[in-house]
């Protein structure tokens, strides 16, 4: 069987980054064909952002009620049960799932499941379905995700022993102990989760440091608490083979100061960071080019999300410029945007990035050490949690608000956050700088008591001279 039909815009992978452009355009009119090989939603619905912070939930409730007497709480004989974590995380997927599907159905966005592939800069076709759909269109925008890094050191025996994040998701049953190799963001959320989960938990880093792209101070912040949750770390650490033991476990051979280690598990997380994917699409036969960017290789893209065809756009982790589901959305309704002929530009400066630790971190906009790369001339005002009364409140110590900003402007530069809600609070550092908005203003804005973002206030005090008032 064989169909053909026309569209304005055919969008491959369905995403953050395609199913968002998908709703956009069709709301301003467009009739568009959404194709996906997998799931709606993508890697940050079906395998990352969501169903690792619904774990992050089960293990923060399991580990609240660990330190119920805290509170004033009894809560004895304190279990859990992995296999309904999993069932709750999937339920969650699957409503949310569900809840993609319906908007796209309301507002007429063709859905096709299957694999696509570009025939010519007008013609996508769809295989793997029972009929063999063609589609003449006007625009296409290519969303095809990332993949894990791979490091070739597995041995063919110790493969099922050696998990990357998708097949953790999908454990039946946890590890008692697991080496996790890497130390980024998507290493160490999965080390607290296990951790507080009761699994042992071994990090291994490459690098001088876990999360090294953070400020020292938020880095030595988050590895005392990882230590804290009995997460042990090791840094400039090499990982070089995994084989499996007689006892079935897993053994990580690794280098540390010159030195061959050695440490066993029942499991290995692969946690070694994403490469772009390009869906198997054949680039290069359409024309379309790949340069290096932020996160490697990914496909070459102007400010408009063009590619180097000018009626293919590409968008989300396939351009390597993040890896964050949120800039992958954006990228969508920027590409949209030009598609519709409106003139619309990509802004990487005020891009927030949350990551799901305990305490949590958000970052937006410049770093102290980016800051001080650039010989800018700036002030730091920093607000300890400690100092905060919602923080008491809530049982939690740890962190501080740190703000970035320009001496001679007044201008908000950057934020970091480590503490209580952090991911949540940086929406308003991320508003402050999208629009270029001074300290005082944000000084001059009252904030709730008591709230964790009057540590915010706090912080933009800690920039003039006279100091916070709390600390
Ligand atoms: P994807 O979500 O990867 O979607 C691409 C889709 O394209 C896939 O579904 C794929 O099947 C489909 N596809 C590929 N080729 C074809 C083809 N030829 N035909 C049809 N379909 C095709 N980001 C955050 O912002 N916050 C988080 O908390 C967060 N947590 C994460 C946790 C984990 C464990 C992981 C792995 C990632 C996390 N991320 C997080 C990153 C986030 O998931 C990605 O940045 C985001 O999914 C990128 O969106 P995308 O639309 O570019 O690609």
């Amino acid at each position: 069987n064989k169909t053909e039909k026309k569209r304005d815009l055919a969008i491959i992978g369905a995403g953050p980054g395609g199913y968002v452009a998908a709703l956009k355009a069709a709301k301003n009119g467009a009739q568009v064909t959404l194709i996906e090989k997998n799931s709606l939603g993508g890697t940050c619905l079906n395998w990352g952002c969501v169903p690792t912070k619904a774990l992050v939930r089960s293990a923060e409730v399991y580990d609240e009620l660990k330190n119920a007497a805290e509170f004033g709480c009894k809560a004895e004989n304190i279990s859990f049960d992995w296999k309904e974590i999993i069932g709750r995380k999937d339920k969650i997927v699957a409503q949310l799932s569900q809840g993609i599907k319906s908007l796209l159905d309301k507002e007429n966005v063709e859905f096709i499941k299957g694999k696509a592939e570009l025939i010519d800069q007008n013609t996508v076709k769809v295989v793997q379905t029972a009929e063999e759909i063609t589609i003449k269109t006007e625009n296409i925008i290519l969303a095809t995700g990332s993949k894990p890094n791979k490091l070739a050191i597995v041995d063919k025996k110790a493969e099922s022993l050696v998990l990357d994040s998708k097949a953790l998701l999908e454990l039946n049953e946890l590890p008692e102990e697991i080496v996790i190799i890497g130390g980024g963001v998507i290493g160490l959320e999965f080390a607290f989760i296990l951790a507080r989960l009761d699994v042992k938990v071994t990090v291994i880093e490459y690098l001088a440091e876990i999360l090294n792209f953070l400020d020292p101070d938020l880095i030595s912040e988050i590895t005392e608490a990882a230590l804290e949750a009995g997460i042990k770390i090791q840094t400039k650490a090499e990982a070089k083979s995994i084989k499996k033991t007689l006892a079935n476990r897993a053994l990580v051979e690794f280098e540390a100061e010159g030195e061959k280690k050695y440490i066993s598990a029942d499991k290995v997380l692969m946690a070694a960071g994403r490469k772009a994917d390009f869906g198997g699409l054949d680039l290069a036969a359409l024309g379309l080019k790949t340069e290096k960017s932020k996160a490697g290789l990914g496909i070459k893209v102007n400010q408009k999300m063009q590619t180097t065809v000018n009626n293919i756009y590409a968008i989300g982790d396939m351009t390597a410029k993040t890896q964050l589901a949120h800039a992958a959305s954006e990228q969508g309704i920027v590409a949209v945007k030009n598609i519709l002929g409106q003139k619309a530009k990509m802004d990487y400066q005020a891009i927030p990035k949350a990551i799901f630790t305990e305490p949590e971190i958000a970052v937006v906009g410049l770093s102290e050490k980016e800051a001080k790369a650039q010989a800018l001339d700036f002030k730091v005002g920093k607000f300890p949690i400690k100092a905060n009364s919602k923080a008491l409140t809530l049982a939690k110590k740890r962190g501080f608000v740190k703000l970035i900003t320009a001496v001679e402007s007044d201008l908000v530069l950057g934020a970091s956050i480590i503490g209580p809600h952090a991911t949540d609070l940086i929406a308003e550092l991320t508003l402050a700088i999208n629009n270029k908005l001074k300290v005082e203003e944000i000084i001059e804005t009252i904030h709730a008591h008591p709230t964790s973002a009057e540590s915010i206030h706090e912080a933009a005090l800690a920039v003039r001279d006279e100091g916070s008032l709390h600390f």
